[in-house]
């Protein structure tokens, strides 16, 4: 597991560096919080965790390099219903669960293969063109368990 954060943080980095942007600690270490989280993050969460060692950074620095790293496809944007922006470091193949009320995100493991040839043969077949997938987003909206439970008892 730790061997895998690494390495992600690694292909992050050199990919940055081979586009020319530049790597300033600020960055690498937005860059370090945003791959190893498994929580899916919103930028407000990510701005907290830095304050720490750079009480000097703006919230707006934050935002600029999260979608930074969104345009270059290594972090993943997640709308919940409330209209705030999550971010997720993990860019295999996977959905999420959003929970339309307390906004909580659960991870949806997929079977990459099944799923990308099914995509693929879905896009040739209703496109009737070759498409290059570079990015995906799979959200399903709905209610957790506990919030579930809270409603059907209001
Ligand atoms: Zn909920
Ligand atoms: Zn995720």
């Amino acid at each position: 597991m730790k061997h895998q954060v690494n390495s992600r943080l690694n292909d992050i980095v050199s990919k940055i560096k081979k586009m020319g942007y530049s790597l300033t600690p600020q960055r690498l270490e937005i860059i370090k919080i945003v791959s190893e989280s498994k929580s899916h993050p919103s930028a407000v969460d990510v701005y907290d965790k830095l304050r720490k060692a750079y009480p000097m950074i703006s919230l707006n620095t934050v935002y600029k390099n999260l979608s930074l790293l969104s345009s270059i496809h290594e972090v993943k944007e997640i709308r919940t219903l409330q209209n705030s922006v999550h971010y997720d470091g993990d860019i295999s193949l996977h959905g999420h669960a959003i929970c339309e009320k307390c906004g909580r995100i659960i991870d949806v493991k997929i079977d990459e293969s099944d799923f990308k040839g099914f995509f693929d043969a879905k896009i040739k077949e209703n496109f009737k063109e070759n498409y290059y997938i570079n990015n995906y987003g799979l959200e399903f909206y709905g209610l957790c368990g506990l919030c579930y439970k809270e409603t059907a008892s209001d």
